[in-house]
């Protein structure tokens, strides 16, 4: 290929090499095995071709839904084949009654079957038999002519020049236990395959391979990691965690709660360092299991803290705790960047001479003057918001790490969590505590705005209080400011008869912890924000979350949007504004939201409707390289296998030097970015 074309595959598909090339796989194939029959179409046919001829063109609809119908029929039956753009070309391009051939993906609506935009073609002899692979492509590379058929016949050309027996990327145990196609024969068949049986085998072998060396580069680290860092073994559960539980437990723990605090126990009493990620929707009470772990650490003789991302969470966790621990003989104390100087030297000389034994706090907890006699434990709550070198510096707070205890609401598919997280360990509270009223959720459309004012009316009568919440797509955004301002104003217009607040990513922190207070103490009673509140604050009066152009946001952010709400005893309600015309996808993420309010259900079908390649920042950063084949969402079970293979493996040459491991080096550094690994990091 010309250097043009070269240049062109670099830039818009970091196509490099012949290596390159023949991984780019295709993303689907044309079985040109046969024609079909019209009369044989059915739903579950993927594309196929058919052979015959256009007996009449018409138009249908007007202005933009206009389309042109091409009545196309193989001799027995007719079809459709429907055009909405290009209508003149399509014209002047196909004559009536002359033979073609027609490939495309059958579209099934209101009972009958059409093909959309299908490809045309006159018959001819040199066409591929079997599967015709097809390859995505930009609209650069299409106007340098490297369309999907281009890319075809350069990555036949590339897999001609590879020879029988090039060598294996992954070990020959590990082709011999799970029955894996050779490397030859499944990059043959993963393009241009000789039936769908071969194809699978292809995929199945090619997507274990991307598995396997993420867990080859994850579980190396890991294991270094742990074989390194020793803990702080706590080995008594200690009369502070028995007399608080037996005298001060305000509920009875849920059968989760109790699970977890097992899990957890049977950690801190090792030698090593504990690792774990606590993941609970929100409202499932992770608190009480951070209270009950430090109880555990301080009975032992150690210090521990608890992190919050915001100035106004850290508050709230030290209130509370404050209020368990207060007929307990142990001390706690609140460090936030507005904890006046006075108090901090008291604080800084308490936490190193030992006598302060829980300190809560927001990131000021990390700056260097802050020195601990003994620290043993710490919970970081809420991890997303806390950056890596963040949490790197935890680690520094004495001689030995701590034992990191980080929570989340933000649930995470156990495939996932077992990537991007690698080797530390995770616990799930599955489980509500009791006599929670379920939040309804509905989906509203712009025209009924006034049925939902005569409902939120209606709320502030009963004293609840309202958030509503404005997404923006950057916070730099002016016009998704602006929505917010209107939206604003308009709340003050409309429900003059209470006090209406507004908080935003552009005002100053203490700013906005100042209108957030406003809102908790109840003074406002309509809260307008943009996504800053998504963060754990917890008002329990608050009953309505209302989130507007709800279309512009994502699954997960909904649901943690929504979680605001339903922590009081009343019952709690979400309402989803959108415009009129949705996509499917949005249509879909609407739907769950309205069906269920399980955080780990939402957090599957996210995955399913986005893909792995379009994950939360964070996690797509998490992995060690990008997936080109392999699904995390579906392929858990595959995943699960070269997760074993791999712990085979290193557990039996954990430096990975014997000369039948060197491949597994190699391949690693082939592939390795410098994305950021997790588990070095927690
Ligand atoms: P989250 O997991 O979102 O941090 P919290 O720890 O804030 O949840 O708990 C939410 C609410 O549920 C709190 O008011 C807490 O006191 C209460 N709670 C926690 N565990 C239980 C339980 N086992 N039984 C009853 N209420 C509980
Ligand atoms: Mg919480």
């Amino acid at each position: 290929m010309g250097p043009k074309k070269a240049e062109i595959l670099n830039k818009e598909a970091e196509i490099y090499s012949l290596y390159d090339l023949i991984q780019t796989f295709p993303y689907r194939y044309i079985d040109r095995s046969r024609f079909y029959k019209i009369a044989e179409i059915s739903s579950n046919n993927t594309h196929i071709q058919l052979r015959g001829k256009i007996v009449a063109f018409s138009t249908k609809g007007e202005g933009r839904a206009k389309r042109l119908i091409a009545h196309f029929t193989d001799g027995n039956d007719t079809i459709e084949l429907v055009f909405f753009k290009g209508i003149p070309f399509v014209l002047k391009a196909y004559q009536l009654n002359t033979e073609y051939i027609v490939f495309g993906k059958p579209n099934y609506f209101n009972g009958v079957y059409s093909f959309v935009h299908p490809d045309i073609e006159q018959p001819s002899e040199e066409r591929t038999q079997g599967f015709m692979p097809l390859y995505h492509t930009t609209e650069k590379m299409k106007n340098h002519f490297l369309h999907s058929k281009a890319l075809q016949k350069f990555i036949f050309l590339a897999l001609k020049q590879l020879p029988t027996d090039v060598a294996e990327t992954l070990p020959q145990s590990v082709l011999n236990k799970r029955k894996l196609m050779p490397l030859y024969d499944a990059l043959w068949q993963i393009h241009f395959p000789q039936n769908m049986q071969l194809l699978e085998q292809a995929r199945e072998r090619l997507r274990y391979e991307e598995l396997f060396y993420i867990q080859v580069a994850i579980l190396r680290q890991a294991g270094l990691m742990r074989s390194k860092q020793k803990g702080h073994p706590m080995p008594q559960v200690g009369d502070i965690f028995h007399t608080f539980y037996r005298d001060f437990l305000p509920f009875e723990l849920t059968n989760a709660q109790k699970k977890v605090i097992k899990e957890i126990r049977a950690d801190l009493v090792r030698e090593t360092q504990m690792n774990r990620l606590l993941q609970g929707d929100v409202g499932s009470g992770k608190t009480m299991v951070a209270l009950l772990t430090m109880l555990m650490a301080v009975g032992n003789g150690f210090q521990a803290c608890l992190l919050a991302p915001t100035e106004i969470l850290a508050t709230q966790h030290y209130e509370g705790l404050f209020k368990l621990l207060k007929d307990m003989p142990v001390s706690i104390r609140l460090l936030t960047g507005s904890t006046k100087k006075k108090d901090r030297v008291s604080l800084h000389q308490s936490l190193q001479d030992g006598s302060l034994q829980i300190l809560v706090g927001t990131h000021a907890i990390l700056e260097d003057e802050v020195k601990f006699a003994n620290l043993g434990l710490a919970i970081i709550d809420e991890q997303h918001r806390f950056g890596v070198a963040q949490r790197a510096k935890m680690w520094a707070k004495n001689h030995r790490p701590p034992h990191v205890l980080v929570m989340t609401a933000t649930p995470i598919p156990r495939t996932l969590a077992m990537t991007v997280y690698g080797d530390l360990d995770v616990s799930v509270i599955d489980e509500l505590p009791p006599g929670r009223k379920p939040i309804q959720t509905y989906h509203l459309f712009e025209n009924k705005r006034a049925n939902l004012h005569r409902f939120v009316h209606e709320q502030l009568q009963q004293g609840r209080q309202i958030y509503v919440v404005y997404p923006l797509i950057k916070e730099s955004e002016k016009s998704d400011l602006k929505d917010l301002e209107a939206g604003f104003e308009s709340m003050q217009k409309i429900f003059s008869e209470v006090e209406v607040g507004m908080v935003h990513g552009k005002m100053k922190p203490a700013e906005k912890d100042a209108e957030m207070q406003r809102f908790l103490s109840g003074e406002t009673r309509i809260l307008v924000a943009t996504t800053v509140i998504e963060v754990g604050v917890n008002v329990p009066n608050a009953s309505v979350m209302i989130i507007e152009n709800a279309e512009r946001v994502g699954l997960a952010q909904l649901h943690q949007l929504r979680g605001r709400v339903g922590r009081g005893a009343d019952q709690s309600y979400c309402v989803l504004m959108t415009k009129y015309e949705l996509s499917s996808d949005t249509r879909k993420r609407l739907e769950i939201m309205t069906e269920t309010n399980d955080g780990f259900r939402i957090a599957e079908a996210d995955m399913k409707l986005r893909g792995p390649g379009d994950l939360d920042g964070t996690m797509q950063s998490g992995l060690p390289f990008t997936l080109r084949i392999a699904n995390l969402s579906n392929d858990g079970v595959v995943l699960q296998q070269a997760r074993v293979d791999v712990q085979e493996i290193l557990q039996a040459d954990p430096m990975l030097a014997s000369p039948e491991n060197a491949i597994l080096l190699s391949q690693l550094k082939y592939r390795a970015t410098d994305a950021v690994n997790w588990s070095l990091i927690s």
